[in-house]
């Protein structure tokens, strides 16, 4: 597996190494220049502060520019093409060239597919400057444009303006103070997964062993990373708990599985153990790994298991860690708050010296031998382009109630959709209620393998913050996420992969982690009207 370890050309992003971003995309009112409404004059254009050297700082690093903005005034007529022109060759003249302008000329009676918050434009410019919606950033100053983001599949930042709705800042996945924070962010992010030159310690390429000790969803945000190890690793064993078993076996660059409970890291653990730690300490020994990577989520701590890495012999060990590690770790490192959890693994796999392949993607992704169809499960579903509805979640803080699903798939079917409603073994009488509004139950009739090649051939899932929302990513199939806010949608959010936010973001279990819900009434999933649903499905469902 993979070749050895080659000396990588350091944090340069350009020359070969694979960046997370290709192309800014760039609201103008609000954004780029004051927002005058319905402008039709150079002599009004006015800069905003920070632009023009934040500009500059992205083509400077290799991005590419494009502007992306909704202009009704055309359709309107209270300004002609012919001056909307020039007020872009001003802006143009106060910031330099653009690689990409998409506006979108209609009305909101207009009914288009290009008027933000559809993503329709930002589709357009992905497609002008040669790559894909998952590799632009758009940053914008309200909520219309991070969803039309979203919903392209690109990576929204809000930098808010006094305008701007508390529900939209909190409803956005990253929020900029001002134009050049959200630079700064863009170019450190950026940076941050380009592999860091290792030191000329210790064998290189031989036996890595990789840790992510929790659940299916945690394991598969830390797919991309694993497979950046994978590229310089001869061998890469990965550590995983039980409730992370399925998913290990779907993820490319794994050579070998180890399962085995890790009770500072398990939501419901048993009593420490000695004789099962020295067990799994002699079980590491056994890996013969050279060096370890352990990846952790933001409020779980590598240290334990770096210590019995090191009783187990492991040379070199990686995490992230705030804690002083002591002797524990070779590479400590750090990450902001806010960072989507498969890049915070990337740039730990990055700062351990590994970095993506040139021609592999930070995306999440599957075996492919997993996603071949098995005889019988088309006559499960029927044909592709159904609607999956997953009404369940591991954590129950984080599902709507079953009606709430219930009303969703009556008003799924209701829209012309055909609707089927998946769950595991231990959901089927959840499944069967759902199911009952007019959807077909597929409840425990398959695995998480088998889960993945039924949402492969879906147009779209409707799911919670839960694993199989990861999943979905995994496999490229869009995402309307009611997401309860216990967790940063940030970091939690299906990883690029055109996506619908719905739910109450302000509520009050807002970044609370609770399991449960605290709040009565489970506020932040009650209210999603089945409505936005069908209307967040018909947008994500749509030809690209
Ligand atoms: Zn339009």
């Amino acid at each position: 597996m993979g070749a050895r370890l080659v000396e990588h050309p350091g944090r340069t992003p350009g020359g070969g190494a694979v960046t997370l971003f290709d192309a800014v995309l760039l609201d103008r009112d609000g954004t780029l220049v004051e927002d005058v409404p319905y402008n039709g004059d150079p002599e009004k254009v006015r800069l905003l502060p920070g632009v023009r050297v934040g500009l500059d700082r992205l083509r400077a690093a290799g991005l590419r520019l494009g502007v992306v903005s909704n202009q009704s005034g055309l359709a309107r007529g209270f300004f002609s093409v012919g001056q909307m022109r020039a007020v872009h060759a001003r802006i143009e003249a106060l910031v330099g060239p653009f690689d990409s302008w998409q506006v979108c000329p209609h009305d909101e009676a207009d009914g288009c597919l290009c008027r933000k918050p559809l993503p329709g434009l930002v589709r357009a410019a992905a497609v002008e400057l040669g790559t894909v919606p998952g590799r632009c950033v758009v940053v914008g100053d309200i909520g219309r444009d991070v969803t039309a983001a979203l919903a392209a599949g690109a990576v929204g930042v809000l930098v808010p303006t006094p305008v701007t709705r508390s529900e939209e800042v909190a409803a956005a996945p990253w929020v900029a103070g001002d134009f050049c924070e959200a630079v700064e962010e863009i170019l450190r992010r950026q940076h941050a997964v380009q592999p860091a030159v290792r030191p000329a310690v210790g064998r290189r390429g031989g036996t890595v062993l990789v840790v992510r000790a929790d659940s299916a969803g945690d394991v598969l945000v830390t797919g991309p990373a694993i497979r950046a190890v994978a590229h310089g690793a001869d061998r890469v064993v990965l550590l995983c708990g039980p409730r992370g078993r399925a998913a290990a076996g779907l993820l490319p660059g794994v050579d070998e599985v180890v399962e085995h409970p890790l009770p500072w890291i398990d939501p419901d653990p048993d009593r420490v153990n000695p004789a099962e730690m020295a067990a799994l300490t002699r079980r590491l020994a056994a890996v013969g790994a050279d060096e370890a990577v352990i990846f952790t989520s933001f409020h779980q701590s590598p240290l334990p298991l770096a210590l019995l890495l090191r009783m187990a012999g492991v040379r070199r060990v990686a995490g992230i860690s705030e804690d002083y590690p002591g002797s524990l770790l070779d590479v400590r490192h750090r990450v902001p708050p806010g960072v989507p959890e498969p890049e915070r693994a990337l740039s730990l796999a990055a700062a351990a010296g590994y970095g993506l392949a040139p021609a592999d993607q930070p995306t999440l992704r599957l075996r492919a031998e997993a996603l071949a169809t098995r005889p019988g499960e088309a006559a499960a579903t029927g044909p592709d382009g159904y609607v999956v509805v997953h009404p369940g979640a591991s954590v129950p803080a984080r599902a709507a109630a079953p009606q709430r699903y219930a009303d969703i798939v009556a008003a799924l079917t209701a829209a012309g959709h055909r609707v089927l409603v998946t769950g595991g073994p231990a959901e089927r009488e959840l499944t069967e209620r759902v199911a009952a509004a007019g959807g077909v139950d597929l409840g425990g009739r398959f695995d998480l393998a088998g889960l993945a090649r039924v949402l492969a051939r879906a147009s779209c899932l409707v799911v919670g913050n839960t694993g199989p929302a990861h999943l979905a990513a995994a496999v490229g199939t869009p995402v309307v996420s009611l997401f309860a806010p216990t967790v940063p949608f940030g970091q939690w959010g299906p990883y690029r992969v055109p996506t619908v936010r719905l739910g109450d973001a302000t509520a009050p279990c807002r970044d609370t982690r609770a399991a449960t819900c605290p709040v009565p009434g489970h506020p932040c999933l009650a209210g999603v009207d089945p409505a936005d649903v069908v209307a967040a499905v018909r947008v994500l469902a749509s030809p690209g």
